[in-house]
């Protein structure tokens, strides 16, 4: 039900106070936060997201790309409740536990290719700083070493986390360009996935993009540790689809040239694609493989690196031949977060939700469809249960709004109001609702987003006549 929700009430108003004297929020420019009305969440249940005032908002974007069987879970949260009455939390420097063990020997056997190892951290930039790391590692302790092997590429528009390692091999610019001194040294591709991902001729095309990609590995084959790839989309970006096989192309050019691929399946992973690993659309075997968000259902922060056993075996020997993988956090592999990640892949058995999501993606298809032809709606990108929606001047995607409209955030107050959640990135709508929307919410989600647009599309038509 739509719940109109927009000012500041009663009961929320003390919450808000001290959050606008006390917090400091992730990517917020705070001078505008402090100045509207804030959503407090205090509940959730399935696909809702439940305020202070009792007024209940549909997920759209399964708490920031994570959620998968819905909120309150009462087989994640007596999976985790089980797991605090054992342990809360241990160390894995210099010891272990049952949960992470078996959670570890789940992920090898769901995993693609031969990856056989999992190394546990809390969050996305953590698993690809990891798998840096690890890369980078490898070649000094390869057999025969290659010291030389030091770089990695970075795409344009790349998106891989915010710690300073994970922020090198990004390439979004409006986030790097404070901090651009702080960075290592990559070879950049100015040049990555074709801007005409999501138009179907576009898998006809023989993908000039990776000729680019192609003969700047093979210049730089000697000194390239790996590459990175978001696989089939790169999220951030806007959800900027690539052609079919994009990826395994990509793939295959690190293989030819003797580069380690590291794939990056923080979003992807977890059904969100429609099938467990994004890697599994086009057959490809990662020699590594970064994993946060869904891993614990969405529930707690835990993340994975997995590496191949070749990989695994260099790092084996002495103390003193140096070849100890010098990395690890406090909660590494917390047991609590470990029993969610358990449970959240006991719910993909038990409830069949990748095939219970197939029809779900197509009603997403369809609805999408429906939405091309508003006004301001510049393309519409969709892999799975994830869609982006551009919005620009007359549709135009060389007509951008000036960022000063905040047409992507009006559009998302808009929602709002009508009781969705979104998070725009710039004048991208992003869905990704949990994995088991029904039909009749995937259907709220879609009638909202076209009011939205529909509003927002009036309000900026009437500003142009001004
Ligand atoms: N990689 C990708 C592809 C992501 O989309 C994200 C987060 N959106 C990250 C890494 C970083 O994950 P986290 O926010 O958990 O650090």
């Amino acid at each position: 039900m739509p719940s109109e929700h927009i000012s500041t009430s009663a009961r929320s108003a003390p919450y808000e106070q001290n959050d606008k004297r006390y917090l400091w929020h992730p990517f917020t420019q705070q001078q505008l936060w402090e100045a509207e009305p804030q959503l407090v969440i205090e509940r959730a249940e399935g696909c809702y997201l439940i305020d202070v005032d009792g007024r209940r908002y549909l997920d759209g974007i399964s708490s920031l790309w994570a959620n998968i069987h819905g909120h309150g879970r009462p087989e994640i949260n007596q999976a985790i409740k089980q797991q605090l009455e054992r342990v809360a939390h241990t160390t894995m420097l210099g010891l272990t536990h049952p949960t992470a063990i078996e959670l570890g020997k789940r992920l090898v056997k769901l995993a693609p290719g031969k990856l056989s190892r999992v190394f546990y951290s809390d969050t996305g930039a953590t698993a690809v700083e990891i798998a840096l790391k690890m890369a980078f590692q490898y070649w000094q302790q390869a057999d025969p070493p290659q010291p030389n092997k030091r770089a990695f590429l970075s795409l344009r528009n790349a998106y891989h986390g915010d710690t300073v390692g994970a922020m090198s091999v990004g390439g979004i610019d409006v986030y790097r360009r404070a901090y651009n001194h702080l960075f290592f040294p990559t070879i950049p591709l100015e040049y990555t996935a074709c801007t005409c991902g999501s138009q179907p001729a576009c898998n006809a095309c023989r993908m000039p993009c990776l000729d680019i990609i192609e003969r700047t590995v093979a210049q730089h084959a000697d000194e390239l540790a790996a590459i990175v790839l978001e696989p089939l989309f790169q999220g951030a970006a806007g959800i900027q689809t690539y052609p079919a096989g994009y990826t395994r192309a990509v793939w295959e050019i690190a293989r030819r040239h003797g580069l380690l691929f590291i794939v990056d399946e923080v979003a992807t992973g977890f059904g969100r694609t429609g099938k467990m690993f994004a890697c599994e659309h086009e057959g490809i075997e990662p020699d590594i493989m970064a994993l946060a968000k869904g891993l614990s259902g969405g529930y707690l922060p835990l993340a994975a690196t997995l590496a191949t056993e070749e990989i695994y075996q260099a790092f084996l020997g002495s103390i003193s031949e140096g070849r100890t993988f010098y990395h690890g956090h406090t909660y590494t592999g917390n047991p609590l977060a470990c029993a969610a990640a358990l449970a959240n892949l006991d719910l993909f058995e038990q409830e069949q939700t990748l095939e219970k999501l197939q029809p779900r993606i197509e009603q997403l298809r369809q609805g999408l469809e429906h939405l091309r032809h508003l006004p301001m709606v510049a393309e519409i990108r969709q892999c799975g249960l994830v869609a982006g929606i551009e919005l620009a001047r007359d549709g135009e995607r060389e007509q951008p709004f000036p960022p000063e409209r905040r047409v992507g955030a009006r559009v998302t107050l808009e929602a709002r109001k009508r009781g969705v959640i979104l998070r725009p990135l710039s004048d991208v709508v992003v869905l990704m609702p949990p994995l088991i929307i029904s039909e009749d919410e995937l259907a709220y989600l879609l009638m909202v987003v076209e009011d939205a647009l529909s509003i927002v599309a009036v309000e900026e038509a009437m500003h142009e006549e001004e």
